[in-house]
């Protein structure tokens, strides 16, 4: 049998793969960049564990995954702007990233680019960026819409351009260690800057004694988005009494996908999804909805449609 091929190793390509190799179906995923993991980047440093990328999430999501991968008890509290009941992975979002990862035995081919697709006698055709053309089976694609929209436009060019309409925000993620006396105590900042969200730890697996962990994302004009220009604008907004003695920033310039949140967005969606050939299937927060516990499950809903699809060929 020809294998399915992934095409993105972030979180639900990763959950995609899992998900094939438990069912005995064989894969190869293909990566553009170097690393696993997509928009989760963790990073210890210092004493303090920083995410780049996604850091904080409800509690009340579906987490049942997390005792299979090894991971329960991973999750820690974490303060949040809005009150709302978070949490975040002790060692960095990266951690489930690892737990995917590390069991997985099929081809991973990084450094790769799917450019097109193309579909002749049932099979899928892969063109990669450097010449590579690929075959296979059916096809997973677990790359957001900005990505996916040129891979569709030969085989589904309608598909193609509407995800060429695809809209994102832009966020500075900026994660600042202070000691404990310099951070006002809940921090507070005033609603009338470019702070999307802040939120904010002391846990001593992420943080070391004496300090606390503030991570704020922005939403500000990019000559602002330097470094130390953010950080005495953070600084002086909340009153902090010194200078943080940690600091990552991130800049995402297609950080947020506008379409989840708009009431018709499920319809809509639904609708594009319908034009894909068999054997193909979407996965990723562009096309199913935010959140990261999602992500598993929408990987994972992905592999098994897949699975259902090669079944269903004579
Ligand atoms: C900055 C940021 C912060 C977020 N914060 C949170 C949060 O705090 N809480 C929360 O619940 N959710 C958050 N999210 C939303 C969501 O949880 C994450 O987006 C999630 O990690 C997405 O995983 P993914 O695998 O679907 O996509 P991605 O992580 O984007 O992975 C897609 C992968 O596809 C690869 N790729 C792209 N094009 C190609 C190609 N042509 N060929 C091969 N590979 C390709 C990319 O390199 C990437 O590795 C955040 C998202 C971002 C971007």
């Amino acid at each position: 049998m020809r294998d399915v091929v992934i095409i993105g190793g972030g979180l639900s390509g990763l959950a995609a793969a899992h998900e094939l190799q438990g069912r005995g179906i064989p894969y190869r995923l293909i990566e553009v960049k170097k690393r696993l993991g997509g928009s989760i980047i963790s990073e210890r440093r210092d004493g303090f564990v920083l995410d780049g990328g996604p850091f904080a999430f409800p509690r009340r999501a579906d987490w049942s995954f997390l005792e299979a991968l090894g991971l329960a008890g991973a999750l820690i509290p974490v303060h949040d702007s809005h009150r709302r009941d978070l949490v975040a992975f002790a060692d960095g979002a990266q951690m489930l990233i690892d737990a995917l990862a590390k069991p997985l035995t099929g081809t991973i081919l990084h450094r790769m680019a799917v450019s097109s697709l193309g579909q002749l006698d049932g099979q899928f055709t892969l063109c990669l960026e450097n010449g590579l053309v690929l075959d296979a089976a059916a096809v997973i694609v677990a790359a957001p819409a900005r990505f996916a929209e040129r891979m569709f436009r030969t085989v589904q060019p309608e598909f193609s351009l509407k995800l060429a309409d695809y809209g994102y925000d832009f966020i500075a993620r900026l994660s600042l260690g202070f000691r404990d006396a310099d951070l006002p105590h809940p921090p507070l900042f005033p609603w009338d800057m470019a702070v999307a969200f802040y939120e904010w730890t002391e846990a001593p697996q992420r943080v070391p004694p004496g300090h606390r962990l503030l991570h704020v994302g922005l939403r500000v004009p990019p000559p602002l988005v330097e470094p130390d220009a953010l950080t005495a604008i953070v600084r002086q907004q909340i009153k902090a009494h010194g200078d943080p003695v940690i600091r990552r920033l991130d800049i995402w310039p297609e950080a947020d996908p506008l379409p989840p949140h708009r009431a018709t967005f499920r319809a809509e969606m639904d609708a594009l999804l319908a034009m894909l050939p068999p054997g193909v299937v979407m996965a990723g927060s562009d096309y199913h909805g935010l959140g990261l516990a999602e992500r598993i499950s929408g990987g994972r809903a992905a592999a098994a449609k897949i699975a259902a699809y090669l079944d269903s060929r004579p």
